[in-house]
């Protein structure tokens, strides 16, 4: 894994405090969405069909920070819409770094070269870079020729200054294993420091829905491209080995959609970083009042393809503690590539999608018109009394 040891130290830590404190659910990576705007507009994105005066909301520093504290978690991840056209978002990467909690600011590098001065190498900053592949993959992937070369210049320029640089990588249908291998191979070459790695959510309102995988091809795609790399263990994978395992067919998880709680210029979004069913004031509310039972995969019609790394890194990660020996044994030995695969869960006794984008819109657009306060979303809370 291409995880410093420090980062693993303190993470480690966390982990087993709330462990020892008898916590049943506890976060691991905030996911921090401060905008929804981008200068992009990729075909497989769910987050920036909004209306203009959503799109214009901005997360402040205050917010940020805020949300930083509220939910505690050691890991921040700064996704979007594009962060860098936030333009407090140096004070905000600054904020973070200060309570010594790991920072992912994720981009796509179009303006990342003109504003990496105004960052400073730490070891509690990573640069992540949005690369889906190859120059042909990811250009088309983002529906722009030449996105691909900035962003290749813009991680060399900042492995140069001293930053560490990750990329993350979503796959879609149609990928091909050996192109995909050849890229990871390139990525390594150019000195990146670790890769994240995860099949694309079949976002509803994503424009073009026939490029997701399902779950049966995602297993199969992840076995061809590991098999061409020892396993995995040729490329240094920002991901535990146990959730390589789970994408290559060999592990029946179910999500842990807390452990990535994410907040938006909504508020706390209910469940996870992929769906948005509701909204929460505070991250206790969030934690507290979800139905959590209500989704994730046998559960809910939106969720039956997913195998996404918000939703599962952090089942992998408490599967690692309760089982170490079987963890260390596929970081050691690599994934296994051949073979039956672990049983899936049925879907059978799923709920139908519910569809409430619309409504939240509408919500949100009433409170920034300053018509009527926004009351939280009343999907799937919790009842009085539920455990
Ligand atoms: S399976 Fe879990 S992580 Fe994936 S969309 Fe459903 S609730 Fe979110």
């Amino acid at each position: 894994m291409a995880i410093p040891f420090l980062q693993k130290a303190l993470v480690g830590a966390y982990v087993l405090r709330q462990q020892l404190a008898g916590k049943q659910r506890y976060p691991l990576a905030l996911m921090l969405e401060p905008l929804f705007r981008c200068n992009l507009a990729c075909a497989g994105c769910g987050k920036i069909d909004y209306p203009d005066e959503i799109l214009n909301q901005r997360l402040s520093v205050a917010d940020c920070l805020g949300a930083v504290d509220e939910c505690g978690a050691p890991v921040v991840s700064i996704a979007g819409g594009e962060p860098l056209l936030h333009k407090d978002m140096p004070a905000i990467v600054e904020g973070i770094v200060a309570r010594r909690k790991f920072v992912y600011l994720c981009t796509n590098a179009l303006l990342m070269e003109k504003k990496l001065d105004q960052y400073r190498p730490s070891p509690f900053f990573i640069w992540s870079v949005h690369l889906d592949g190859d120059q042909a993959m990811h250009d088309r992937s983002v529906c722009q020729d030449g996105v691909y070369q900035r962003a290749v210049a813009a991680i060399r320029r900042a492995k140069a200054a001293g930053f560490r640089v990750n990329i993350n990588c979503t796959l879609f249908d149609g990928a091909v294993a050996a192109q995909v291998a050849g890229f990871f191979d390139t990525v390594r070459e150019m000195g990146v420091d670790g890769i994240t790695v995860s099949p694309g959510y079949a976002y509803e309102r994503a424009p073009e829905q026939q490029h997701f995988l399902a779950r049966g091809r995602t297993k199969q795609l992840f076995r061809d491209i590991l098999a061409r790399g020892d396993g995995g263990r040729r490329w240094a994978f920002s991901q535990s080995s146990l959730f390589l395992d789970f994408l290559a067919g060999n592990q029946s998880y179910r999500c842990t959609p807390w452990g990535n709680p994410t907040r938006t210029v909504f508020g706390w979004q209910r469940p996870c970083y992929l769906l948005g069913e509701g909204y929460a004031a505070s991250f206790r509310e969030l934690m507290e009042d979800t139905d959590w039972d209500a989704y994730g995969t046998g559960n809910y019609e939106k969720c039956a393809n997913c195998m996404v790394h918000s939703g599962y890194e952090a089942t992998a990660v408490r599967d690692t503690l309760a089982r170490p020996l079987v963890a260390a044994k596929v970081a050691l030995r690599g994934v296994r590539t051949s073979g039956p695969m672990a049983p899936e869960i049925p879907l059978h006794g799923q709920r139908p999608a519910q569809y409430v984008h619309a409504r939240h819109v509408a919500i949100k657009l009433e409170e920034i018109r300053g018509r009527k306060t926004p009351a939280p979303g009343p999907v799937l809370r919790r009842q009085a009394g539920s455990d």
